[in-house]
């Protein structure tokens, strides 16, 4: 099999790559093992979305033991987490036969990030979803922590930056901190709305108004934070679909507008994504991959170990380079 090795300037002109692009050289891989992969830098790649990891799965839910076993399950097969900048800059960077895939976490729940004081020290509680997550890196350091906390600052009953009131033992005071924690970890922060919004039924005021606000409480929490991606409630858009990725709103504290710019807008399924080499990459609409009870995981993935067009996104581990068979 002959393999296209397309060397090119990417960063300059991202959109105009598949036009530009001329194969350079043309190697073959016929000596690779059998087992390896073959390079596919146009293959599709999976954003997975969680909600809470709580005792049992259910609707929006799934359990500790699955999400420990959903993490075993990406890594055994050959997925790496990377960070939504990295799909919208197209600096994917995973080594030579891996798959990118991209974490999303939906809802800003206790269950995703708690804290637990010990001698007046807060610690992350592991057997919350980020818990579990960095013990997981700790013993497979060739994961990083990556991935995507689409926060809501002011939900009810604990949705509120990963609990507030009490509600799970979460102390209001812990919230800042925590996005802190997660920027600080390697991880982003996206938008989804003040609180749970659904956005198809507001004025255009009211829908930029729960975006502005909820940008703003990131900012207050993380100065200076570029939210680069809204994950829609429900997946229901606005009604003026242009507000989902540009608005403003009139502070009326700080006499100020605050404005936003979505350049990622995440829906809530559709399957795996496509590659963000593909000329039909549309970070503006980004399918997911759902994972609570009634769905599995492993159904996505074997489907995009078949040829077809759900096959998989894999790296021939220069990031300089995009590889297609
Ligand atoms: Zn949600």
């Amino acid at each position: 099999m002959l393999r296209q090795v397309i060397v090119t300037a990417m960063l300059a002109v991202p959109s105009l790559l598949p036009a530009q692009a001329r194969p350079q050289s043309v190697v073959s891989s016929g000596a690779a093992p059998s087992t390896a992969r073959v390079p596919n830098e146009l293959g599709r790649f999976p954003i997975v979305e969680w909600h809470q990891v709580v005792a049992a799965d259910g609707t929006y839910k799934v359990s500790r033991e699955r999400f420990r076993a959903e993490l075993r399950e990406l890594h055994a097969r050959g997925y790496v987490p990377v960070n939504l900048s990295e799909l919208l800059d197209k600096t994917i960077n995973v080594p030579a036969g891996k798959t990118p895939v991209l974490f999303t976490f939906d809802d800003a729940s206790p269950s995703q990030f708690r804290y637990i004081e010990r001698n007046g020290t807060l610690v992350v509680d592991p057997t919350s979803a980020v818990g579990m997550l960095l013990d997981f890196i700790k013993v497979h350091p060739d994961w990083k922590p990556k991935g995507l906390f689409c926060a809501l600052p002011a939900a009810e009953a604990g949705h509120a930056f990963f609990g507030d009131k009490g509600i799970d033992g979460q102390k209001t005071a812990w919230r800042f901190p925590k996005l802190r924690f997660l920027v600080q970890q390697g991880f982003e922060l996206c938008n989804h709305t003040l609180w749970h919004a659904k956005l198809s039924k507001y004025s255009d005021a009211v829908v930029q108004e729960q975006l502005a606000r909820a940008a703003m409480a990131i900012d207050s929490a993380v100065p200076g934070y570029r939210v680069r991606g809204l994950a829609l409630p429900y997946g229901l858009w606005p009604k003026n679909r242009a507000l989902a990725f540009n608005g403003a709103w009139y502070d009326k504290r700080s006499k100020r507008d605050v404005r936003y710019r979505h350049e990622a807008v995440f829906e809530v399924s559709g399957g795996p994504a496509r590659s963000p080499y593909d000329p039909a990459f549309d970070a503006r609409s980004l399918p997911r991959v759902p994972l609570q009870g009634g769905t599995k995981l492993s159904n996505t993935l074997d489907q995009m170990d078949k040829p077809g067009k759900w096959a998989r996104f894999v790296s021939d581990g220069n990031p300089k380079t995009v590889v297609t068979p």
